[in-house]
C-alpha cells in the first residue's frame, strides 16, 4: 500500500427509494493508512457492505468515526447494528476513552440513545455523539442522568457565527481536519470537507503506516523530515441537496467531490434502448414518468408535489415537435422537480463541481431505476441510462486535470477510489 494511503469506498449509493437488489442506501467509507476507517452516513446494510469489501483495511471493527449528513432514514438506519460490531473490537482493546465518535446534526444524539435503550443494546465500549448545532438548536442534554450507560459526554458544537451555518475545523486529529456546512435540503443537512495537513519535507523517503491504538487511529506514523513535499488532499462529501452553495468557501479546489444526483431526465430514445425498458414503459409502450423522473425518496414528499411534477412532465417530451427543445424543457422540469424535493440532477452536480474547481466528481444517491452491476468487472455492461447520467454531469462540469478532460463517474456499491 502506498505511503499515506487514503481510499474512499462507496458502500451504498441508492437514494431513499432503495435499497434495491444492487444498491444499498447511502454510506461512504474513508480509510486512512491500514486501519482507520471513517464513514459518511450509515444506512441500513452498512455493516454487511463493510464485510463485502475486499480491502483488509475496511472492516466494521475499524470504524472509529461516523459523520452523519442528515437524519433521513436512508442515511442513519445502520448505525446501531454497526455499533455492536465496533463494540466487539473495543472489548478486546479495552479503551479508556470513547472508542467510537459520531458527528451530525441535532437529533443524532437522541436517535442513538433511544435506539440503544429501546433495543436493550449493551455495548462493550463507550461512545460519544457530537452535534453540530445552529444557534436556534437546543442542545440535547449530556447530563449524567440523561446519558445511555455506554454514552460519554458529547460536544455541542455551535456554528462559527450565527449566520454562516458553517463549522470550521470542528474535528482535527493532526492528520485530517474536518469542516462542515449546512446545505439546502428538505431537512437540516450537512456537507463535510476532509482536508489533509500539508507536508513539507525532504524528498526520497516514504511514510510508514501504523496501527490503531486503543482509540486514536494512527493513520500515518511518518517523520515530516523524511517526506516529500505534498499539499494536503481535500475530499468533499455532500449530503442530499438542491443547493450546496453554503459550502463553497470550504470546498474550493477539492480533489474529489461526492455529490448526489437523485433525479434525472433520460431521453426517450435512450430509455427505449435500455434495460430500464420494462420499468419505464407501460403495456402500450407509453412512458411511465414515475420512473423517468425518479425518486421515491424519503417518504416525506407531499404526494401533491410529486403528482404535480409528474403530470406537468407527462407527455410533453413525446409531443414536442422540436426534439432539442423538448429535451431542454424536460431537463428543466427535472431540475425543477429536483429542487422541489431538495435534490439534484446530474447537471446540477456537474455545475457545482465546476464552481468549486473539483478535480474529480462522483455521483451518488442515485434514483432507484439507475441500476449498476455490483462488480467493476461488469462495468462494460452498464446500461445506457447510467451512462447518460454520467454524460449529463460531465457536460455541465467540463472537468479537467492537467489539461486532460475527465469524466464524472456514477458510483456503484463497492466502488473504490484512491485519493491521489
Ligand atoms: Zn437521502
Ligand atoms: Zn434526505
Amino acid at each position: 500500500m502506498a505511503a499515506r494511503s487514503w481510499t474512499m469506498t462507496f458502500l451504498g449509493t441508492s437514494s431513499g427509494g432503495g435499497p434495491t437488489a444492487r444498491r444499498q442506501c447511502t454510506s461512504t467509507a474513508l480509510t486512512f493508512g491500514i486501519t482507520a476507517t471513517w464513514l459518511v452516513d450509515c444506512a441500513e446494510g452498512t455493516t454487511s457492505q463493510l464485510r463485502k469489501t475486499r480491502l483488509p483495511s475496511i472492516r466494521p471493527k475499524d470504524v472509529r468515526r461516523i459523520f452523519i449528513t442528515h437524519m433521513h432514514q436512508d442515511h442513519v438506519m445502520g448505525i446501531i447494528p454497526l455499533m455492536r460490531h465496533v463494540s466487539r473490537s473495543a472489548a478486546r482493546a479495552k479503551p479508556t476513552a470513547p472508542y467510537l465518535h459520531l458527528y451530525g446534526p441535532k437529533g443524532l444524539r437522541e436517535f442513538v440513545r433511544m435506539n440503544l435503550q429501546i433495543t436493550y443494546t449493551d455495548l462493550k465500549m463507550q461512545y460519544a455523539v457530537h452535534e453540530l448545532l445552529t444557534p436556534s438548536d437546543f442542545p440535547t442534554s449530556c447530563h449524567p442522568g440523561a446519558l445511555h450507560p455506554n454514552e460519554a459526554d458529547g460536544e455541542d458544537i455551535v456554528c462559527d457565527d450565527k449566520d454562516s451555518h458553517r463549522w470550521l475545523d470542528f474535528m482535527n486529529n493532526g492528520h485530517i481536519r474536518v469542516d462542515a456546512a449546512m446545505i439546502q435540503h428538505r431537512v437540516p443537512c450537512l456537507g463535510y470537507v476532509f482536508t489533509e495537513r500539508s507536508r513539507v519535507g525532504r524528498p526520497g523517503a516514504e511514510a510508514t503506516e501504523g496501527n490503531s491504538d486503543s482509540f486514536e487511529e494512527i493513520m500515518w506514523t511518518d517523520n515530516p523530515s523524511m517526506m516529500e513535499d505534498r499539499p494536503g488532499r481535500k475530499v468533499v462529501v455532500l449530503g442530499d441537496t438542491s443547493d450546496p452553495s453554503n459550502i463553497v468557501p470550504l470546498a474550493s479546489d477539492a480533489d474529489v467531490l461526492v455529490h448526489e444526483a437523485t433525479i434525472a431526465h433520460i431521453p426517450n430514445h435512450i430509455l427505449r434502448s435500455t434495460v430500464l425498458k420494462k420499468k419505464n414503459l407501460g403495456p402500450e409502450g407509453e412512458l411511465n414518468m414515475d420512473n423517468v423522473l425518479t425518486e421515491a425518496s424519503d417518504d416525506a414528499v407531499e404526494p401533491s408535489v410529486l403528482q404535480a411534477a409528474r403530470t406537468e412532465s407527462d407527455g410533453e417530451a413525446d409531443e414536442a415537435a422540436d426534439a432539442s427543445k423538448a429535451e431542454d424543457d424536460a431537463n428543466k422540469k427535472a431540475a425543477d422537480f429536483a429542487h422541489s424535493l431538495g435534490h439534484s440532477t446530474p447537471q446540477m452536480a456537474g455545475a457545482f463541481a465546476q464552481r468549486i474547481g473539483a478535480k474529480q466528481l462522483y455521483l451518488n444517491h442515485l434514483g432507484t431505476p439507475f441500476d449498476t452491476p455490483y462488480s467493476p468487472h461488469y462495468a462494460k455492461y452498464r446500461g445506457p441510462g447510467i451512462l447518460e447520467v454520467e454524460r449529463q454531469a460531465t457536460e455541465a462540469w467540463k472537468g479537467t486535470v492537467d489539461e486532460k478532460a475527465v469524466k464524472a463517474v456514477a458510483a456503484h456499491d463497492g466502488l473504490v477510489w484512491n485519493v491521489d
